[in-house]
């Protein structure tokens, strides 16, 4: 399996199997501190086997286990301190196709875990059974999801969106977001129009929220006369948007949206990783705020968050993180965010994109370099002397109203090059100086 900090994640019935599930659990078991564990998960076939073996291994380490079935990784992240849970495991692969499961893993506070916490469940020879006397009560059901929408809706001004009566087309993709994106929408008095909201974790396009995948949705938005679109990824931590004329905007401008909102009514820190959008940085500048970057990763951005007291943050793939409902990505707390947001307004989703600050962000791989680390950095210091550079996350350099990052990818031998600025021309051209300069 992929082993990561945001989780572990395989393909079904080859690495994601029972066994690896139910080892998983028992080290999770091992790690965390006594009291119940919530097992949620999203809408994949392979989720009910996943559950039964996660089940067994948090048994296994005298963990009672509540059931809160399929429901979006937010909903989990805040039923933790709700329900007064020692953890969770998520079980899902997030944005990935649907041959693909995982467990994300969360402590306490509804976060994941840190670094030296996940390293120590990905090493199986350290997990324990408790003694066989401990008899452990059955899985509890719990039905979370009428909770977590009532403490969305006190994140927003319900009357005032109500009163807009927004037409929205939502594609949950079949994913997790199925029941809670549709509820929430109607609550907020907004006419809903269904598209991809049936739990049968079968995904009818690639699950990744990027423009590429939402073609039906845009037609789904024009032939509605919808005022925007809303697209989950399978276990609904992130959103994106659709602008009332049928068009897929960039998945950083969901984060974008919200930041632009939030400081508005109540300046104050921004956090964001280092892949994130020049855009957030530059609506803090306007704003008067501080803003920190992190290396990626809602843990990394979400301890910082917590750490500053910021005010909005989150990771500029659709993953927008506000503080006041929980630490971590909500694809649902997002929602409610924009709709205020396009209330408040007045204005056309459209215009709303066209009056941010925009810059072109080009993506480029390449395979990893023969040559070592420190070597490749030289390199990177000796071709942009004047860039601040920032070796957090790979290697990143950033000038005024620009910046590259070469990241090392996890899970293939090869590094992965963004650029953005505020042409496309000029990201591009920085990129070919970087394949110059490393040889790549
Ligand atoms: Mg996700």
């Amino acid at each position: 399996m992929i082993k990561g900090i945001s989780g572990a994640r395989g393909k079904v019935g080859i690495d994601f199997t029972a066994e690896a599930c139910l080892q998983l659990a028992r080290s999770f078991g091992t790690v965390i501190g006594k009291g119940k564990v919530l097992v949620g998960r999203d809408t994949r076939p392979s989720g009910l086997m996943a559950f039964n073996a996660v089940k067994e291994g948090l048994l296994a380490t005298g963990h009672p286990v509540i059931d809160l079935g399929i429901i979006p990784t937010p909903a989990i992240e805040f039923a933790v301190t709700h329900l007064a849970a020692s953890g969770a495991i998520i079980i899902t692969a997030s944005h990935n196709p649907g041959e693909w499961n995982g467990l994300k893993f969360l402590d306490n506070a509804g976060l994941f875990l840190s670094p030296e916490k996940i390293a120590r469940v990905y090493q199986p020879s350290l997990s324990k059974q408790i003694c066989p006397e401990i008899i452990m009560p059955p899985p509890e059901k719990v039905e979370i999801l009428p909770q977590y929408l009532e403490h969305i809706l006190k994140l927003v001004d319900v009357r005032l969106i109500r009163q807009s009566k927004m037409k929205v087309a939502v594609d949950c993709v079949n994913g997790a977001a199925f029941q809670a994106a549709p509820k929430l929408l109607s609550e907020l008095g907004c006419e809903v129009i269904l598209l991809n909201c049936e739990p049968t974790g079968i995904f009818p396009h690639l699950p990744e929220p990027k423009p590429e995948n939402l073609t039906s949705l845009c037609q789904k938005v024009k032939e509605s006369g919808a005022d925007l679109g809303l697209a989950f990824d399978p276990d609904g931590d992130r959103l994106a948007l659709v602008s009332e004329d049928g068009k897929p905007l960039s998945e950083e401008l969901t984060l974008t949206f919200c930041t632009d909102f939030m400081l508005s009514r109540r300046p104050g820190p921004v956090v964001i990783n280092l892949s994130t959008s020049l855009a957030v940085e530059t609506l803090a500048k306007k704003y008067g705020v501080p803003i920190y970057r992190t290396p990626v990763g809602e843990y990394h951005v979400a301890k910082k968050m917590l750490e500053i007291s910021a005010v909005i943050g989150g990771e500029g793939n659709g993953g927008v993180i506000y503080p006041d409902g929980h630490p971590g990505r909500d694809g649902l707390i997002g929602t409610a965010l924009i709709l205020e947001y396009i209330c408040r307004t007045g204005k056309k989703v459209s215009r709303l994109a066209k009056e941010l600050p925009s810059y072109f962000l080009v993506k480029d791989k390449a395979a990893l370099p023969d040559y070592p680390k420190p070597e490749m950095e030289k390199r990177i210091k000796t071709a942009f002397p004047e860039a601040a550079l920032d070796c957090q996350d790979g290697f990143r350099i950033a000038g005024e109203d620009w910046w590259c990052q070469v990241r090392f990818s996890n899970t293939e031998p090869i590094i992965r090059i963004f650029s953005e600025a505020a042409s496309e021309k000029e990201a591009g051209n920085r990129i070919a100086l970087l394949r110059k300069v490393l040889s790549i």
